[in-house]
Order: C-alpha cells, then sequence, then structure tokens
C-alpha cells in the first residue's frame, strides 16, 4: 500500500488493509514514527515519544490479530494528549510542574483503547494544563499550525490538532473544558467531538475543571470520530460522574439520509464578531445542509453572551481547587531550596506554573473567598442553568443546532497572547456548550484567509452524538474538506 493512500484512508480503509493483511500494524506504526521523526521538529505536537514502546505495541496488536483476533481499530496507532495518565509514559499536562512525572497507570479512555488493539505513538504537546486557546502557553513551547507555521493550530489540544493535520497519526484523542477539542479541530482542519457530559470517564484525566472536562476523539473525519468515541466511551465506577448508560454504536446512524432534518440557527451565532470569511464558509455548509433536504430554522440563546464570564468564573474556581494537589510534596515539580514547608510550596508552585495557570489560581481563589462567593461563583452558577435553559428551548424547535466553531481562522503567534481577554473570546461559540454539558462538534467547512481550515460546529441534545456524527458524516460524503492535506505534511 502506498504512503499517501494509507495516510488519506481513514480509519475505515486503515481497518480493511490490516484485515487484509496489505499492512501490519508494525509497518503502520514505524510509518507514522518516520514521520513524526521528519516533521515533529517543526510543528512541535509531540512532548514524548518512545519508539521502542510503540512498535512493541504494535507487534502485540499483529500477535493478536494472527491469534484470530478482528477488532475495527485492532492495529491502528494514535497518540495521546499529555493530560492523560499512561502508565510508564511521561505524562506532563504541558507543565514544568509534572516535566518528569511518569504516570504509574492509565486513564480510563486509554485503557478503553489500548484495549482496542491501538498502540500509542506519543504524548501530545497542549496548553498548560488545558488552559489556553492558541498553544501558547505550553512549558514545551507553541505548537505550529500545519497549514501555517507562522499562526497558532489552536487550544488547549493543538498538539493533538497539528500531529492529525499533518497525518503523523491517523487519530488523537483531546480533552475539552471549553472548546478545547472543537477550536483547535477547527483551526486545523479536522473533525472533533466533545461527547455528552459523563460519556467518557474523567479516571486519569489530569483534572482543570471537573464539571466542565470531557474527553473526545479528534481524527480526520466524523466517520473516524463514530469509530473512536465508540471504544472510549463507557461507563468507569472509578468517575463518579461517569454515566451508566447502555453501551453505543456510534456509527449506527451514519448513513442515514438528512431529508427533513431541521438545523436551528442560533441568532446570537450570526451576529457581528464572526469574520467574514467564516461566515462565508459556514453559510455556504448551511447551503449543502438544504440541499440534502433539511430545513433551517432561527433559534435564540438569549443567555449565551454570559457563557464567557460565567465561564471564567466556574473554571478557575474548580481550578485553583483541583491544582492544590501540585504542592511540591507528593509528585511534579519541588523548588530545590526553601527555608521551611511554606517556603517550599511557595516557591515550587512559583517555578512550576506558568503564568495562565497563576492567573487562574488567584482568579478561582478569589471568586470562591468568603465575601466574593455569593456574588460571582453563585451567580455564575444560576447562569449557567439559564444557559442550560435556552438550549432545552432550543432543541424544542431542531434536531441539531449549527453555526460557526471560532469567529475567525487561526491566528498568528503573539497576536491574542498579551491579552487574556482577546484570547477567551476564542471560545466565544464553544463555551456554552460545555456549561449545559451538551454534546457538540467541529467539522471543516472550508478555507478562509490565508488559506485556513474554517470549522462549522454542531451542537445536539444530550447524548444525541450517534445524530450529529450522522449529520456530519452526510455532509463529509457530498464535501472533501476533510480529506484536505496542508502541503507540509504531503
Ligand atoms: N480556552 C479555554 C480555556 O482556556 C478552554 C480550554 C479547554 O477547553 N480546556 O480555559
Amino acid at each position: 500500500m502506498a504512503q499517501e493512500e494509507l495516510l488519506n484512508a481513514g480509519l475505515r480503509g486503515l481497518s480493511d488493509a490490516l484485515a487484509e493483511k496489505r499492512v501490519s500494524s508494525v509497518e503502520l506504526t514505524r510509518l507514522c514514527l518516520d514521520r513524526i521523526a521528519r516533521l515533529n521538529p517543526t510543528l512541535n505536537a509531540f512532548v514524548t515519544t518512545d519508539p521502542e514502546k510503540s512498535l512493541a505495541m504494535a507487534r502485540d496488536a499483529d500477535a493478536r490479530r494472527a491469534a484470530g483476533e478482528s477488532g475495527p481499530l485492532l492495529g491502528i496507532p494514535m497518540a495521546h494528549k499529555d493530560i492523560f495518565c499512561t502508565d510508564g509514559w511521561r505524562t506532563t499536562c504541558g507543565s514544568r510542574m509534572l516535566a518528569n512525572f511518569v504516570s504509574p497507570y492509565d486513564a480510563h479512555v486509554v485503557t478503553r483503547l489500548k484495549a482496542a488493539g491501538m498502540p500509542m505513538l506519543g504524548k501530545l504537546n497542549m496548553d498548560e494544563f488545558a488552559m489556553g486557546s492558541s498553544n501558547e502557553t505550553s512549558h514545551f513551547g507553541p505548537v505550529r499550525n500545519p497549514w501555517d507555521p507562522g499562526r497558532v493550530p489552536g487550544g488547549s489540544s493543538g498538539g493533538s490538532a497539528a500531529a492529525v493535520a499533518a497525518r503523523l497519526a491517523p487519530a488523537a484523542t483531546g480533552t475539552d473544558t471549553g472548546g478545547s477539542i472543537r477550536q483547535p479541530a477547527a483551526l486545523c482542519g479536522l473533525s472533533g467531538l466533545k461527547p455528552t457530559y459523563g460519556v467518557c470517564s474523567r479516571y486519569g484525566m489530569i483534572a482543570f475543571a471537573s464539571s466542565l472536562d470531557q474527553a473526545g476523539p479528534m481524527a480526520p473525519s466524523a466517520e473516524d470520530c463514530a469509530w473512536l468515541l465508540t471504544a472510549m466511551a463507557g461507563f468507569d465506577s472509578r468517575d463518579s460522574t461517569s454515566l451508566e448508560r447502555p453501551a453505543e454504536d456510534y456509527a449506527r446512524d451514519l448513513e442515514k439520509p438528512l431529508a427533513g432534518l431541521r438545523i436551528g440557527l442560533p441568532r446570537e451565532f450570526f451576529g457581528p464578531g464572526m469574520d467574514a470569511d467564516v461566515r462565508a464558509a459556514v453559510e455556504a455548509a448551511l447551503d449543502e445542509f438544504r440541499r440534502q433536504g433539511a430545513t433551517t430554522v432561527e433559534v435564540g440563546l438569549p443567555n449565551s453572551g454570559l457563557s464567557v464570564p460565567a465561564y471564567y468564573v466556574i473554571a478557575p474556581a474548580e481550578a485553583s481547587s483541583n491544582l492544590s494537589r501540585f504542592d511540591g510534596v507528593r509528585y511534579g515539580h519541588r523548588a530545590a531550596e526553601y527555608a521551611d514547608l511554606m517556603d517550599m510550596y511557595c516557591k515550587s508552585r512559583a517555578e512550576g506554573f506558568g503564568a495562565e495557570v497563576k492567573r487562574r489560581i488567584l482568579i478561582g481563589t478569589y471568586v470562591l473567598s468568603h465575601g466574593y462567593y455569593d456574588a460571582y461563583y453563585l451567580q455564575a452558577q444560576k447562569i449557567r442553568r439559564l444557559i442550560a435553559a435556552d438550549f432545552t428551548e432550543a432543541f424544542r424547535a431542531c434536531d441539531v443546532i449549527m453555526g460557526p466553531t471560532s469567529p475567525s481562522v487561526a491566528f498568528p503567534f503573539g497576536a491574542k497572547s498579551a491579552d487574556p481577554v482577546q484570547m477567551y473570546l476564542s471560545d466565544i461559540y464553544t463555551i456554552a456548550v460545555n456549561l449545559a454539558g451538551l454534546p457538540g462538534m467541529s467539522i471543516p467547512c472550508g478555507f478562509g484567509a490565508g488559506g485556513m481550515p474554517v470549522g462549522l460546529q454542531l451542537v445536539g441534545d444530550y447524548f444525541s452524538e450517534a445524530k450529529m456524527l450522522n449529520v456530519a458524516h452526510r455532509y463529509q460524503q457530498a464535501t472533501d474538506w476533510h480529506r484536505r492535506v496542508p502541503a507540509l505534511a504531503a
């Protein structure tokens, strides 16, 4: 099988090639490792690789297949965002705090993907503790967008997005607390899905804001995402918010025709604020859905304007609590010299955390403090309720909501890093979905300024992942945006 063919086969194509013995898992894994060695110095998408370990996992997958096993993902290599604990592999969360931390166990999602037989290609760069929208806050340096290395890949799962967009890996995991799967997927021209809160276990996923964090797949196509989610999702008693529901095959409805589909267009998402190039691509995508028999209806999400302010109270509040565990005692960075215990805590945290993480810890501690709790945290929780109610109301009139994923295409390095609020606004269309706990997805729908990819966002009602994937897949059967590969990767 030719290289380019393998690189663009999608998970279905790779699965077929493995089943028909046209390629082995070892060959496929080696192909990816070679590409990583060649392109990662430019992209900085991988923080850790260990070719020997990857190839051992591939040999194991080949042995399982030789013994008669035949799972759809068996032998297809993938890579994990460095927020997922991986047994025996360094897990840094993009931070100096964990720069030398080797996890003694696997995250639940990693366990499941290993069980499906997917060799691990390495660990992917990310914004420090998943705080960011541009991958400029990583201790390991910025990740570059394969479509234009002068621009950001989005964040916080920017390493995942860059690696898959440049075809260093057929697929990757990401996590999404306020947009970190969908926004980088949009900026790098990929499909990415954030499931309903509770569908994927958070066990072993380093916590940022526990009531918002969700794991999900990032890959070229919706079909790839459906296959991956089927392997990742499932109840886990070790996460108290994991939902006990019957197992689902998320690919079951992929081929259903879209005639009669009602698409809700929130007027708040189509107002000023969206760049003209993004608007043009999104409108063209809506025309394609209409061509396939869908109808569009305007809906309202009147409280969505409050989502960014509410998020930047709730997420830092939870982060300040979650990150208290990094104290220089149990694990992680410890200052070399200190006078006493308090001094050790202060120096270890001052040295271990970067500026954005410190900003969030300070905000979070402030909004939770006596006297401010009612004014900020409690208010934000009430707004969260209103935002969720807006969506419930909107889904009376439609089956799926659509709009832009990000207000602009990928921006140049440094464009927003000096102004945190400008950076926070990159997630203006994605954050409400996390506050409501709904599933959301981004799929490529064209190119905008500078030849950069544009993402279309789909938001579904609770547990409607299979429907969203169906809608996305039918669009991808009529378009080829998801098959475009950046010149650097060709
Ligand atoms: N960009 C948002 C933030 O900085 C969301 C990050 C995420 O989803 N992990 O918090």
